[in-house]
């Protein structure tokens, strides 16, 4: 029995019971869709993209409970029953004891950092992330690298690219002194890594570490239930560990949360700010009435937060997981197949290609990864986005770009809205566009926004 249940397939767990109908478009349309959002996939209007890989961002499909739940919205202005259910999934499944809902992840940081981060502070993460960066940087931070080497190596097998090298950590407290420290930021499944998961061996040694000098550790937990995922698979001692308990020991060794819960916690818009410590709790329920809304809702509705809170239990729910990072696994293992260079080992929300080595003939600063993703669009329709050196912005002092090692196109799956067949034509047309890689002209930037600028940039193709 055992034996022919593992020759089986994965399959979703769930059946559809209602369908949006997708647009397909013709190679004329799409040329001139791309040249009318400045070869930025950011700036296509949606309706002329067939599959949508932009982002796992609030693009997830909710369950007929969640959309159940929209109906029991207690829309008070304070004290909705809604706000205490999240507030009760919080604590059951990640164990934080106090909790600000927040409109979505970036407010989040926001406030933690406005709390946290001093001028003059250092903020040592396992890689950057957008966001999280900018507002550390808005309240007079400095964001410290401190990932391990592999990471920056799309090549490397390493099982938990998303760990801490503690070596880099401590020179860096040590460096600048643990007051200077506002807090490490560790990230699960990280995002700028491709969704590398960091293993619980790294993150219990990051714990002894910083608690030797009294330095909090908040968590960017908006893909948590994926690294669990991961942890389950590869590290030894978890393989019988359920979701649900893994995740719970991830987040029993920081001090705090930010949460986009437009990623794990399947919903359409939605995130918090969770932390254990009530002096920090207070002021930041405090200020998120400033930028938010009351503390009973951070600028969401009712029905929203009713919809995160069932979310949030289907998120570590086995099955749900597997499929999901099994989706991604499939899509991933087919382009390999084709020879296609990607991010190894697959990552849990995207596939991600190394668009370096896709057009070896581009520089990095005539932007192969948004060349690539304009051209993958133009191919099939398929929208995907660019992380590399648009996304990595300017350095702050000297203003000249970063040049991050990894120059990559996102795929990135939205949970429980594609089927196989779709991540088949995604695979068939990337494979296209690789069979004609040395036509892919690179691009020049005319149009750079001041603040995050891959959303709104705007390009031209060189020559
Ligand atoms: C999306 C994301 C954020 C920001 O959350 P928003 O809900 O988009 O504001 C922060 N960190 C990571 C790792 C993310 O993927």
């Amino acid at each position: 029995m055992e034996e022919r249940v593992k020759k089986r397939s994965w399959a979703e767990p769930f059946k559809i019971k209602m369908v949006e109908l997708v647009h397909m478009t013709t190679l004329e349309e799409r040329r001139a869709a791309l040249q009318e959002a400045g070869y930025n996939t950011f700036l296509l209007k949606s309706k002329d993209v067939y599959i949508d890989l932009l982002t796992d961002s609030g693009t997830s499909a909710m369950s007929d409970r969640q959309w159940a739940g929209m109906m029991v919205g207690d829309e008070a202005y304070a004290g909705s029953e809604n706000y205490y259910h999240l507030e009760e999934a919080v604590r059951t499944y990640y164990g934080y004891k106090y909790l600000v809902p927040t409109h979505q992840g970036r407010a989040a940081e926001h406030i933690i950092s406005k709390i946290l981060v001093k001028p003059g502070d250092v903020i040592p993460g396992n890689m950057y992330f957008t966001t999280t960066r900018l507002h550390q940087e808005l309240a007079g931070g400095t964001f410290v690298d401190v990932i391990i080497d592999e990471a920056h190596d799309p090549d490397s097998e390493h099982p938990f690219k998303g760990d801490i090298d503690l070596q880099k950590l401590e020179t860096v407290i040590k460096k600048y002194g643990a007051d200077k420290i506002s807090y490490v930021c560790v990230a699960t499944a990280v995002n700028m890594a491709g969704g590398q998961p960091i293993s619980l061996t790294n993150l219990k040694a990051v714990r002894s570490l910083t608690q030797k000098y009294g330095i909090r550790i908040i968590h960017d937990m908006t893909r948590v239930a994926e690294n669990a995922y991961f942890i389950k698979e590869r590290e030894p001692g978890y393989g019988d560990k359920s979701i649900q308990e893994i995740v719970k020991e991830i987040c029993s060794l920081t001090d705090g949360a930010t949460m986009s819960a437009k990623k794990d916690a399947l919903v359409n818009i939605g995130g918090f700010l969770a932390i254990n410590d009530w002096e920090v709790f207070e002021e930041a329920r405090n200020l998120v009435v400033v930028y938010e809304g009351l503390h009973t809702y951070g600028g969401l509705a009712g029905r929203d937060m009713e919809a995160m809170a069932i979310g949030i239990a289907e998120s570590v729910n086995w099955d749900h997981i597997k499929a999901r990072v099994g989706q991604v696994i499939y899509l991933g293992n087919k382009l390999l197949d084709m020879g296609v260079p990607i991010v190894k080992p697959i990552g849990s929300h995207g596939v991600f290609l190394n668009a370096k080595k896709f057009l070896p003939h581009l520089k990095q600063d005539a932007f192969p990864a948004q060349a690539l993703a304009a051209e993958i669009y133009l191919d099939s329709g398929v929208r995907s986005m660019e992380r590399g050196i648009v996304s990595a912005g300017r350095n702050k002092e000297t203003g000249d770009h970063y040049y991050p090692k990894l120059e990559l196109v996102r795929l990135t799956i939205p949970r429980r809205v594609y089927t196989q067949a779709h991540m088949d034509v995604v695979a068939e047309s990337i494979e296209e566009v690789y069979s004609k890689r040395e036509k892919v002209q690179g691009l020049k930037m005319v149009y750079e926004p001041k603040y995050l600028r891959f959303f709104q940039a705007r390009f031209e193709p060189l020559g």
